[in-house]
């Protein structure tokens, strides 16, 4: 079968910024797959493009075998939470909803209100006004306004941004329920490295516009090694290191290892062993790091 979203050789541009270029990717019905990358690399862009919101400049993409800007059918049943999600505050949440299930041409909006509000885990808050719920329960709302179509694809930009570190838990576990309850195929994006690995099936990650990596987070985390060393002497570490071909940062604490896989660190071990011995360095302690997406991007 056709996986449900199909991005080929996918370039946009803004005036004369790249956004995206080049890309291809293809999200895997039922997964989660997790769009990785720090701020500004494109994912908001690929996330607009997928749901034919914006139009891409060259390439192909394909919802559901549709071009979904030419078509906007294609966009049936494909729920979409946006980065800063925004409901009337003309009326409580659950009116909102209602009016949301009428215009989708559900035969029982009440019906289908209440199963969205009950999986969104909304129950309890749905007569308040949207102005007036918490940042999770906005976020909450956005899901449950997402599943008023009944959707089989779920797209969720940066679900996680701006919540406090518990409720970020609470609302990634509601997006795997959901996939795993719902049958849905889930799009999600992200920033953070150990949070989008924490839940994706599979992960996509963009920098500068550019697909860094397509695979799961296993693979991903083969390819992106930093090792952080504390030790007596890191300025002069660091430089040996450097002179031994291996890529460092040197911070206040502790000295930052880049390794382009796990399969480098026995020989920085055996390094390390060597210039310790023959520098007379101590070495107190060695960590290999899961790091922010941010740090790792930072190497060449
Ligand atoms: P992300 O969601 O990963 O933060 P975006 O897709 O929002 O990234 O943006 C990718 C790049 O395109 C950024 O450099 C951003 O400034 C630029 N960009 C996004 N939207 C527009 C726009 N409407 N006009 C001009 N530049 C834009
Ligand atoms: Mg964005």
């Amino acid at each position: 079968m056709r996986a449900p979203i199909i991005l080929e050789n996918v370039t946009k541009t803004y005036g004369n910024k790249k956004a995206l270029l080049n890309v291809s990717i293809t999200v895997k019905e039922k997964k989660i797959t997790g769009l990785l990358g720090p701020n500004g690399s494109g994912k908001t862009t690929m996330i607009k493009i997928i749901l034919g919101i914006i139009r891409k400049d060259t390439g192909k993409v394909l919802l559901r075998g549709t071009d979904p800007f030419k078509d906007p059918r294609a966009r049936e049943h494909v729920g979409y939470i946006p980065e800063r999600p925004e409901l009337p505050n003309s009326m409580p949440v659950r009116e909102v909803l209602i009016t949301a299930a009428r215009i989708y041409g559900s035969t029982s909006p009440k019906d289908t209100v209440d199963e969205a509000i009950s999986l969104a885990g909304l129950s309890g808050n749905e007569w308040k006004r949207f102005k007036e719920l918490s940042a999770g329960l906005k976020q909450r709302a956005a899901i449950a306004h997402a599943l008023i179509s009944n959707p089989d694809i779920l797209i969720a930009d940066e679900p996680t941004s701006n919540l406090d570190p518990i409720e970020r838990v609470r609302i990634l576990d509601l997006l795997v329920d959901l996939n795993r309850k719902e049958n849905l195929t889930l799009l999600f994006t992200g920033h953070v490295l150990a949070e989008v690995s924490r839940i994706a099936e599979d992960i996509i990650v963009l920098r500068n516009g550019k697909l860094l990596f397509q695979g799961s987070p296993r693979n991903l985390m083969d390819i992106a090694s930093i090792v952080a060393i504390r030790a007596n002497d890191l300025v002069r570490l660091s430089k040996l290191l450097e002179e031994q071909g291996f890529k460092t940062r040197y911070t206040p604490f502790s000295l930052t290892v880049y390794l382009s896989g796990r399969e480098e660190i026995p020989r920085l071990m055996k390094v390390l062993g060597i210039l310790a011995g023959r520098h007379g360095i101590d070495i107190y302690s060695i960590d290999t790091v899961e790091a922010s997406l941010e740090e790792m991007l930072r190497r060449e």
